[in-house]
């Protein structure tokens, strides 16, 4: 069912539903409903057995009237072309919303990075940077982590690229490096500690107290996993966890730092002692405060929408809400905090890491951790107020501002 709903139609329907609510010029809303430039690249890499395979990969680049194209790769088996170029819409309405001098981007590999050794996990990713290396740069396109990639994979695609570039070393190539190549403090658990400043943000306009309050969470990768740690650092009961083998659920309570451990040694969550197992649908119909889909798109729909219970949803994925599930969710006055809101801290986090790679002077923790909580409470602030002033959901709001921005951006650039 959800692969069947395809992200770029709804990245593009909910342009398009902003688009009218703000009465965008026809011209500049024609720009935005496609990416300015989309590559494939087929690519060989040698395997361990002396084999070659033969991989796919994509990178776009939506937009760039506020700046260089921004924006993570994905390593998955499901990847399309579609898909990349839905995430990287996604991300030029996230930096518009955080008001980061970038436009959006994103990339891609079908592969399963699971089935490959260390050594051709390196190979494939310098292979695929080399592959895309005519688009990206500091100054023009900034690759980061997405689902499945991490800070081992950026390192060694920033050397790649500096190779290219005649052996000069270029750190503002990629963010969410590691540290001693460039990297900033702070950047692994910057999009979880961003959920929770927007999850906090809401409750307080809710009078929801986080002390009594319940969480439900799919996904316990690096984003909902770090979601779950700051969450109950708040005091919030995480009730259950879904993950790709299995999901789990305790009505007193999983510790997140206590299961974190239980993986690393067993390599699963799904027989962590105490709790009972739980299927997908039932942890999106539990009666929790806040349900956090931090997993993959098209996961919360127009079949499983109506039995949500849960106050907030906070979209810690990108694009996990279809947009017949928001109007559900509205009218059952469920509220949403969208996606190029609520998972806009790695982003955020990655601008910092560039902006410091540029200097070449390092922010403490405490400085880049206060930056990212005032650039996150600002957003908050300014798209709810939108919201109220004009009577629509979180992520209309979000949307409406993100685009009148570049709408000013395209116009003095004389685009449109
Ligand atoms: N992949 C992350 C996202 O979807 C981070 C992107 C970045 O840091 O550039 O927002």
């Amino acid at each position: 069912m959800q692969q069947q709903i395809s992200p770029l139609a709804v990245a593009q329907r909910q342009l398009d539903l902003a688009a009218e609510k703000l009465k965008l010029d026809p011209n500049i809303h024609a720009i935005l409903r496609e990416p300015a430039r989309v590559l494939e690249v087929n690519f060989p890499v040698r395997m361990d057995d002396g084999s070659v395979r033969v991989f796919k990969g994509f990178r776009a680049q939506h937009n760039n009237a506020l700046g260089p194209a921004k924006g993570g790769i994905r390593f998955h088996p499901q990847v399309t072309m579609e898909e990349v170029k839905a995430l990287s819409m996604w991300m030029t309405f996230k930096c518009g919303v955080l008001g980061l001098p970038y436009g959006g981007g994103k990339g891609g590999v079908v592969v399963d990075p699971q089935t490959l050794s260390q050594g051709e996990l390196e190979r494939l990713s310098r292979a695929y940077i080399g592959a895309i290396s005519a688009l990206v740069g500091p100054d023009q396109d900034i690759p980061a982590p997405d689902v499945n990639t991490n800070p081992q994979i950026m390192a060694w695609m920033m050397d790649e690229f500096s190779k290219y570039k005649g052996g000069i070393t270029y750190p503002g190539v990629v963010t969410g490096k590691p540290i001693i190549v460039g990297g900033s403090l702070g950047r692994g658990e910057a999009t979880g500690r961003g959920c929770v400043i927007i999850i906090r943000e809401t409750a307080k306009r809710l009078g929801i107290d986080l002390k009594t309050a319940t969480a439900a969470i799919q996904g316990f990768g690096n984003v909902g996993s770090a979601t779950a740690r700051f969450l109950a650092k708040e005091g919030v009961k995480i009730i259950a966890i879904m993950e790709i083998d299995g999901g789990i659920y305790n009505k007193d309570g999983i510790d997140p730092e206590a299961l974190l451990a239980y993986r690393a040694q067993h390599g699963t969550i799904t027989t962590f002692p105490g709790c009972e197992p739980i299927d997908n649908e039932t942890l999106f119909a539990l009666d929790c405060d806040i349900l956090v889909p931090a997993a993959l798109e098209n996961q919360i729909t127009h079949e499983n929408a109506d039995r949500i219970k849960a106050k907030i949803v906070a979209e810690a994925a990108n694009g996990p809400t279809t947009p017949e599930a928001d109007e559900i969710l509205d009218k059952k006055g469920i509220f949403l905090t969208p996606d190029i809101l609520t998972n806009a801290g790695g982003v955020t986090v990655s601008y910092f890491e560039w902006v410091q790679n540029i200097m070449n002077y390092y922010w403490t923790a405490e400085e880049i951790n206060t930056r990212l909580e005032q650039k996150m409470v600002e957003a908050f602030d300014r798209i709810y107020q939108m919201s109220q002033e004009y009577g629509v959901g979180m992520r209309m709001a979000a949307y409406m501002y993100s685009i009148a921005r570049l709408a000013e951006a395209i116009k003095v650039r004389g685009w449109a």
